[in-house]
């Protein structure tokens, strides 16, 4: 079965990438009814953020991608943090000693930045020079009784070495068939810190093997890595897994994508007001395509299509057109849908709720719900409802420019009727309508159509003019809302008061 990790390092808030990953492994194993584990990568105290950890976690669960193992979700597996697994760590670097696929390393701080300089100066990658590895053992067991510190290295295999050609060539999922000739890539990486505690490299193929990982999904920047996994697999005895390295995100510019970027930390997206489904959807599309031609998906639709052949090799460019495009679909879908609507209605009503003018108005949940309906052509976010259309909440600014603009391409003699026969028709309706003994409050979506017609044969004006100006009356706007739905969202009084105000 398949199982896959996401094992994020909680040094910062999640960024886009790192949703990208979590969402790729989430939908390998949705599609192949596997599990996705979140591993905490905490090993390295020194640049852990506080608050990180719940960072993820929380936004993993906005997003939806639910978890099978990981904090707060033990399994046959756990513990989930890094932190907490050093003995297992230990236990293997020890392994690799006796195996003769690792040794202690003496060197100090001091050294090891004297050959870090000399490489630099001449251009090379750093490399550690072995020197340790030439030690007797009568010379280890003297430094190891006067206590000095070490740490455990691997011995990397000699790429050139026709026995460790299975570590240097493997077949990456994204970028087909590699070959690592080295040596970068092969360097004597650190396992083991003289501290007691592992190092990325050691931590990462341990667990990987010990929960079982059969897939590895992650960002392009570890592909230089993968061949010390793969020595390390190898020395331990293990399989490795399959590497899929995921491109890179790319600002529209062409720089990186990175954490302190407006466009990385999804906490940004967040705040803006995107919808977690429109922003799951936008990060599937960026490097990864379905085989079908269809742009807009659910969270579920994805799980149902997701497959690795559709993981592209070429780098992604963000795009917050594409991101607004496809918010708008999504807000549309959710408004049409009863059982997403009343989430949209709460998110719109906690904005509105902020809006100074709106501070002495009463809004219900189900008036947002249905002004949601009404506008949902023309919002990005929920929370843009007033913005896109204030008059459904207070009267609206006559004398604004659009307003006076709209009133203008009515002529001046033709406005005071139009009002009057409107307000005519309009107590006629509700008389109408009392005589039914249907509710005064009842709204019927059809019982405003052919209103506007009616009223302009009783003015005697062309039905263009009298749509005109009764939206100048009820919203001080040439667009908008259908007269019809407008005039079954606001209540009668309120209409009223709307088209007598408009007379003056
Ligand atoms: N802890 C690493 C990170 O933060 C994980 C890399 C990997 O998936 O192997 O990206």
């Amino acid at each position: 079965p398949v199982r896959v990790r996401f094992a994020p390092s909680p040094t910062g808030m999640l960024h886009l990438g790192g949703l990208r990953t979590a969402l790729f492994n989430y939908l390998l194993a949705r599609r192949y009814g596997g599990s996705f584990i979140l591993r905490i990568e905490d090993t390295d105290q020194k640049r852990i953020v506080p608050g990180a950890t719940e960072n993820i976690v929380r936004a993993l669960e906005w997003a939806g991608l639910s978890i099978d193992e990981g904090p707060g979700k033990n399994g046959p597996a756990g513990t989930y943090f890094q932190s907490q697994r050093g003995d297992i760590y230990r236990k293997y670097a020890h392994s690799l000693l006796e195996r003769g696929a690792a040794y202690r390393c003496f060197c100090d701080a001091h050294r090891l930045e004297m050959l870090r300089t000399q490489a630099n100066t001449q251009g090379k990658p750093p490399m550690y020079d072995r020197h340790c590895m030439h030690l007797s053992q009568r010379q280890i067991d003297e430094k190891l009784r006067s206590g000095e510190p070490f740490t455990i290295r691997m011995l990397a295999p000699n790429p050139a070495d026709p026995a460790s050609t299975d570590v240097a060539k493997f077949s990456d999922i994204v970028h087909g068939s590699m070959h690592f000739r080295g040596p970068a890539g092969f360097d004597d990486a650190v396992l083991l810190k003289s501290d007691g505690l592992p190092t990325y490299h050691l931590a990462n193929v341990v667990d990987d093997h010990l929960m079982g990982i059969t897939h590895v999904l992650r960002g392009e920047e570890w592909l230089m890595s993968t061949p010390k996994h793969r020595a390390l697999f190898k020395a331990l005895g293990w399989a490795p897994p399959q590497y899929a390295h995921l491109p890179l995100l790319m600002n529209s510019d062409g720089s990186k994508l990175s954490k302190r970027n407006h466009n990385g930390p999804l906490q940004n997206y967040i705040d803006e007001g995107y919808l977690p489904s429109a922003l799951v959807n936008y990060t599937a599309l960026l490097g990864w395509h379905p085989d079908v031609s269809q742009e807009v998906f659910t969270l579920k639709e994805l799980e149902d299509v997701f497959t690795l052949g559709g993981l592209s090799r070429s780098k992604s460019f963000v795009s917050r057109e594409r991101l607004n495009w496809l918010n708008r679909q999504h807000l549309r879908g959710e408004i049409s849908d009863p059982s997403t609507i009343p989430r949209v209605a709460e998110q719109s009503l906690s904005i509105l709720q902020r809006i100074p003018e709106l501070a002495k108005v009463e809004i219900s949940k189900r008036t947002v719900e249905q002004a949601l309906r009404l506008c949902s052509d023309r919002l990005l976010f929920a929370g843009d409802l007033y913005n896109t259309a204030p008059f459904l909440f207070v009267d609206p600014d006559l004398s604004s420019d659009v307003g006076i603009q709209t009133l203008h391409r009515v002529p001046e003699d033709k406005r005071k009727p139009i009002l009057n026969a409107a307000n005519k028709a309009i107590r006629s309706k509700v008389r109408l309508r009392t005589d039914n003994s249907e509710s005064a409050g009842s709204r019927q979506d059809d019982q405003w159509v052919g209103f506007a017609k009616e009223v302009a044969s009783i003015a005697g004006v062309s039905a263009k003019q009298t749509m005109l100006m009764l939206r100048f009356a009820l919203t001080g706007q040439p667009n908008g809302p259908k007269i019809p739905e407008l005039l079954s969202f606001l209540p009668v009084e309120v209409v009223v008061r709307r088209l007598l105000r408009a007379v003056e």
